[in-house]
């Protein structure tokens, strides 16, 4: 079995369900006593969380790539950097290793590929949302087409993620704002929804809505699974 790299922490409610992904899969696949073999390093997301506001990519690049080349010298065989928003600084990060990087956006393409849909909406941050380096790749890699929301409800999606989830937060109320939302790009042609925020699966699993959901976290720690496993 392969040791599995987490960059983590951002945020930690996510890494947590990472961490328990990963071992829930491995024990099933496995049986016995299995688990894991993994290395995590999770960051202060207050830190990271500063850095984004004040749009210091270059700094919080920097940072990440250090973090990134200290789990693979703790052992790592692979990285996964568990947020899809700082995958913005996938380059950076990647280019500072030389062990394989998973990128979620890959995981989540084949995944969507996989259950043949082609149309997708996306939910996340704003950054992830809006900026090139998430939608273009799954577009061009991936041949998706993306949705995303209107911008009144990126803004509340984006909110709701920052002062809510990441803080271990869940409310019905914020849930409704996004099955309204998910249920808008539906009529817009979205045949399954990308949830690309790591926080997203606590607020919202495939109970809530009968859209096919792409959990971003679940399928990137599977991802991972597969990888470390011999076949
Ligand atoms: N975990 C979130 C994501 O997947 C947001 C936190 C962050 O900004 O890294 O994008």
């Amino acid at each position: 079995m392969k040791t599995i790299g987490l960059l983590g922490g951002m945020s930690w409610e996510s890494s947590a369900l990472y961490y328990k992904i990963l071992n829930e899969e491995v024990k099933e696949r496995l049986g016995g006593l299995h688990s894991a073999r993994c290395v995590m390093l999770s960051v202060d997301f207050a830190e990271i969380e500063r850095l984004q506001m004040a749009a210091e990519w270059e700094q919080a690049g920097a940072l990440l790539a250090e973090e990134a080349r200290r789990i693979e010298a703790a052992g790592a065989e692979m990285l996964l950097l568990c947020t899809n928003t700082m995958h913005k600084l996938a380059p950076q990060i990647e280019a500072a290793i030389a062990i394989p990087f998973l990128h979620i956006a890959d995981a989540t393409g084949a995944a969507i590929r996989k259950a043949g849909l082609k149309t997708i909406g996306l939910l996340g941050t704003r950054f992830t949302m809006e900026e090139a380096f998430y939608a273009d790749r799954l577009r061009q890699r991936w041949g998706l087409e993306v949705l995303i929301p209107e911008p009144a409800d990126r803004e509340i999606i984006h909110k709701i993620i920052y002062e809510e989830l990441v803080r271990g937060i869940v409310r019905d109320e914020s849930r409704r704002q996004y099955l309204r939302i998910i249920d808008d790009l539906r009529r817009r042609g979205a045949e399954g929804i990308i949830e690309g925020c790591t926080e997203i699966g606590m607020l919202i699993s495939p109970e809530h809505t009968d859209v096919p959901l792409f959990d971003t976290t679940r399928i990137h720690a599977l991802a991972a699974v597969e990888k470390s496993l011999p076949r």
